[in-house]
C-alpha cells in the first residue's frame, strides 16, 4: 500500500468522529437533544464540540544563534564561563550558578543511544505521522539530546548503539530540524 492510500490515525480518528458525529446529529432529529445513554453504563451523555487551535509563539531570542548555526548545518549550544556547565537545550542564563555569561560551543554529532521508543499511539498534532521512534542520545561531552530517530530497519536499534545527528528539513513541518540516524 503506497504512503498516499495509507490510513494515518488522524484519518481514522476523523472518521471514527464524523461517524459519531452523525449519530448524534440523528438523535438531535428523533429525540430533539444531542443526548444518548453511555454505551457501557446507561449514564445519559450530553454532546457538543468546539475545536480549539494552539498557535505557539515563543520568544527564541536569547538562543538565536542556535538556529542561525542550525541553518548553517551547525550544531551548537550553550556553556557557562563562569562554572564551565553545559548544556542542552541551549539556556540564556545558567540555572546553576545565576550567571548570565554563556558561550556558544560546538557539538560532537555523534554519541551513544541512551534509550529509544516508537511511537504507535500519536498524539492528535502528530497523529498524520507514521510511526516515529524518539531516542535519546548521550554525548562525548556529557550532554543528553532527545530527537527522531531516523532507521531504515529500527529493528537494527538496540541500546548502546552509535548514532550521528543529522540536520535536515523534515517534512511534513517544512523546517529545519535534526534527528538522529544510526551509525552503519
Ligand atoms: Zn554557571
Amino acid at each position: 500500500m503506497s504512503r498516499e492510500e495509507k490510513k494515518t490515525q488522524k484519518d481514522m480518528f476523523d472518521e471514527q468522529m464524523r461517524q459519531f458525529e452523525s449519530f448524534v446529529e440523528n438523535m438531535k432529529e428523533s429525540i430533539g437533544l444531542p443526548t444518548f445513554p453511555d454505551m457501557k453504563t446507561g449514564v445519559l451523555q450530553w454532546y457538543d464540540q468546539r475545536w480549539i487551535t494552539t498557535r505557539f509563539i515563543i520568544s527564541v531570542e536569547g538562543i538565536k544563534e542556535f538556529f542561525d548555526k542550525l541553518l548553517d548545518g551547525k550544531f551548537v549550544t550553550t556553556k557557562c564561563r563562569k562554572c564551565g556547565e553545559l548544556y542542552f537545550p541551549p539556556q540564556k542564563d545558567c540555572p546553576k550558578c545565576m550567571a548570565s555569561d554563556m558561550e556558544w560551543v560546538e557539538l560532537s554529532r555523534e554519541g551513544t543511544l541512551l534509550t529509544f521508543t516508537q511511537i504507535n499511539v500519536k498524539p492528535y498534532s502528530f497523529a498524520h505521522y507514521d510511526d516515529y521512534i524518539v531516542g535519546i542520545v548521550r554525548l562525548p561531552e556529557g550532554v543528553s539530546i532527545t530527537a527522531w530517530v531516523r532507521a531504515d530497519d529500527p529493528s537494527k536499534l538496540k541500546i548502546g548503539s552509535k548514532m550521528r545527528l543529522e540536520i535536515v528539513k523534515r517534512d511534513p513541518e517544512k523546517y529545519v530540524t535534526y534527528e538522529w540516524v544510526p551509525v552503519e
